[in-house]
């Protein structure tokens, strides 16, 4: 059953008014005027009438043909009321922006009154600490280490500075757990897989960690496995918070669990999966912002699938907006069973977190084959035969997905490696990506 959002007032005036600004303003959409169906159509229907893009037509109109004309953006990039920044990943996934700093500070305090937690906190000006990978934002040392104070900058602590969590060692770790009790931050923003590793570590040597008033998950997905390793040894309210440099932010987590829609400052249309891949609650996010003046972004595809809760409401008391289980992982992630069916990294991870002695996780599809790599638990040496009985339950978890036993292989390794960008790629296939059949048009 598709959900049926309601949306607070001003959202189609919002809508409409980028719409419009797009259509008329913005040398990108220039194309755009002959799919638009009028102003005498419903906002809804004219959005899924319009094409989409996509971080390829980001780079190729560049950041000055989103910028609407009749805005003087080299004053104000001059003025400092906007400055350019960089996107992080490879050379093909960078992506220059023009960077508002007030739209951002704006959509993260909208974000907040989606979670009792932060919605009661003093925030703003607090203190906090960011446990991701420095490529993503922080102090990078190539070589060696940085002191505590040459991490902190202004209120933030930057409690990592090398590019892959694979290079810690159990000084780096415990260094992490310390700066913690020393800063005591208000909030804890991590990439979940890194405070995932954190986690595991106090657990396992029993070590006390101090608990900010709320963790919040950026830069990743977490997914099931993740969250039950960060429990291990964190009691604090954890909060996804999921946005993006181009289009702020998107989606904040409840107390309930479930993932409510920025919707004063986005606007999100969906494109669900084809009904013979048997998925209805799934499709791909479509995002709109609302209350940029300084870069016009309608429709844009930023790659990631959602799952929308099918209640469509929530006991939190939120409800205006999209309202959603879960981010399922990304559409390039997918991996496909062995008749084709898309099989989304959330699916994977529910199907292995069961399975207790595993840390890590990575699902490579290739040439029709499924190698699964598995990192253990830290404090778990597998004998031959307890191996054997984690490739069963892990082929087991696995079947229902990819449809064959025997063209998954279950390896054990000793880690996991990042990407590039320093974030982790849990499922990776050969078979490229083909959007076009894989979604319905206008959701
Ligand atoms: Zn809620």
């Amino acid at each position: 059953m598709k959900q049926q959002p309601h949306f607070p007032p001003d959202y189609q005036i919002l809508s409409t008014r980028a719409l419009e600004t797009a259509l008329h303003k913005v040398p990108a959409y220039q194309s755009w005027s002959k799919f638009d169906q009028g102003a005498a159509v419903p906002i809804a229907k004219r959005f899924n009438a319009l094409p989409k893009i996509d971080k390829k037509d980001l780079r190729e109109h560049s950041w000055r043909g989103f910028v609407p004309n009749d805005l003087d953006i080299d004053k104000a990039l001059e003025s400092g009321l906007v400055e350019m920044v960089n996107t992080s990943g490879t050379t093909q996934e960078r992506v220059t922006n023009i960077w508002y700093q007030q739209w951002w500070n704006e959509s993260e305090a909208a974000s907040w009154l989606y979670n009792k937690h932060t919605a009661a906190l003093p925030l703003g000006n607090h203190r906090e600490a960011i446990l991701t990978s420095p490529l993503n934002t922080g102090v990078l040392a190539q070589n060696g280490f940085l002191p505590m104070t040459e991490r902190m900058l202004g209120r933030f602590l930057y409690l990592n500075e090398k590019a892959n969590p694979g290079s810690w060692d159990d000084k780096i770790i415990r260094r992490i757990i310390d700066e913690l009790s020393i800063f005591q931050p208000i909030v804890l923003e991590a990439n979940p897989s890194y405070l995932a590793k954190v986690a595991r570590f106090a657990h396992q040597h029993n070590l006390p960690v101090f608990q900010p008033p709320a963790i919040i998950f950026t830069y990743e997905n977490p997914g099931v496995l993740t969250r039950r390793q960060i429990r291990q040894a964190f009691s604090a309210p954890l909060i996804s918070s999921y946005g993006a440099t181009e289009a702020g932010y998107v989606l904040m987590e409840c107390a309930e669990g479930k993932l409510h829609q920025v919707s004063s400052s986005c606007r999100i249309d969906i494109e669900y999966l084809r009904p013979e891949y048997g998925q209805p609650n799934l499709g791909r996010l479509l995002l709109t912002t609302l209350t940029n003046p300084w870069r016009s972004l309608i429709r844009f595809d930023v790659g990631d699938l959602v799952e929308i809760d099918t209640t469509g409401a929530c006991p939190c008391g939120c409800n205006d907006g999209y309202i959603f289980r879960q981010i399922a992982g990304r559409s390039a992630n997918l991996t496909y069973s062995v008749n084709g069916l898309p099989i989304t990294t959330a699916a994977v991870e529910e199907a292995i977190a069961d399975c207790s002695e595993v840390a890590e996780y990575q699902v490579i599809q290739k040439s029709g084959r499924y190698d699964v790599r598995i990192v253990p638990a830290e404090d778990i040496v597998l004998s031959s035969a307890q191996q054997k009985h984690v490739r069963e339950q892990i082929i087991e978890g696995l079947y229902p997905l990819y449809r064959s036993k025997d063209k998954i292989a279950v390896h054990f390794v000793d880690e996991i490696q990042t990407e590039p960008s320093g974030k982790y790629r849990r499922t990776i296939s050969d078979i490229e990506l083909a959007t076009d059949s894989l979604f319905l048009k206008g959701g």
